[in-house]
């Protein structure tokens, strides 16, 4: 069995991938792992295609390489240079800009960012496992001018709802979402995605929580007090994320993608299985994503 790529230094991750070439057997491993099957027939039969490590197949003639249908679709770099990223991304604890990618890698900033963006979309949360027991939710404003956030071209206020899910003395885990306003519509919209129905929820007196209660049985509501002093776990999880946006010089227009990028390293910053292979698999398993779809 091959070592799991936990903490990966960079001289094991140049061994690991020396090339291009490298990188590609690694995505058909990933991809066909569970046997091949045509996307276009069905057909589980298979020749070798015209290019290393592709498959066409014996029915239809239908051509698949380990990038297509993955989030490495249609990358117009080469394939080493995008696994830079997706281990740079990965491994640097606090995030790593485009500007500072594009200087590693001799690649165009807007490449980075492009290709940055589609790695934040494997970084969202699969939703396959909902938070249980003690979860508090509250929502907050971020950006405008308070916040300091450089380069903001509107300077408007967008509101977020965060959920913790509290274990022992900690936080677990944090989901965030951007919301239109603080209705129990959109409120609960996010809950219902990221909250088991049974779990202890937590949240302050704001009415738009009250019919919630339907839904989530054990939901109880307590005053916020002066600056959330009865939610600490959820005011020190707000601040660090805050903190964190303000210290990336983040444009506040694509705050999602960063409330997932920050929420996915948040989640698995006690989790034994390697970041960076985790984030692979994730891009592998993800839809393309084209330009149009990034920048809407
Ligand atoms: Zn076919």
């Amino acid at each position: 069995m091959e070592k799991k790529f936990e903490s990966l230094t960079i001289f094991e991750f140049q061994r690991r991938f020396p090339d291009d070439n490298a990188c590609m057997a690694y995505l058909a491993d990933k991809k066909w792992e569970e046997g091949y099957a045509c996307p276009k027939c069905g057909n589980t039969k298979y020749c070798k295609g015209a290019k290393e490590h592709s498959r066409q197949c014996t029915k239809c003639n239908h051509i698949c390489t380990p990038t297509s249908s993955t989030l490495f679709h249609k990358v117009k770099f080469p394939l080493l240079k995008a696994f830079y990223i997706v281990y740079y991304v990965s491994t640097n604890k606090k995030g790593i800009s485009s500007t500072e990618l594009s200087r590693k890698l001799g690649l165009g900033q807007k490449t980075c960012w492009l290709f940055k963006q589609k790695v934040m979309v494997a970084m969202r949360s699969s939703g396959k496992s909902l938070m249980q027991g003690k979860v508090e939710v509250d929502e907050t404003s971020v950006g405008g001018q308070e916040e300091g956030v450089v380069g903001r071209k509107n300077g408007k206020k967008q509101l977020v709802v965060f959920a913790i899910e509290r274990k022992g003395k900690g936080v677990s885990r944090l989901y965030g979402k951007v919301i239109e306003n603080a209705s129990s519509q959109q409120l609960g919209s996010f809950m219902k995605q990221v909250i088991d129905e049974n779990a202890e929820v937590k949240t302050d007196e704001w009415s738009g929580y009250s019919p919630l209660k339907k839904h989530f049985k054990h939901l109880t509501q307590v005053k916020s007090g002066k600056k959330g002093e009865n939610f600490p776990d959820m005011h020190r999880a707000i601040m660090g994320f805050k903190g964190w946006l303000r210290g990336m010089h983040h444009h506040a227009e694509h705050l999602q993608a960063y409330i997932d990028e920050y929420t996915y390293r948040f989640n698995r910053n006690f989790m034994s299985v390697g970041l960076f292979e985790n984030l692979l698999i994730r891009m592998v398993e993800g839809q393309p994503h084209t330009y149009r779809m990034i920048i809407s």
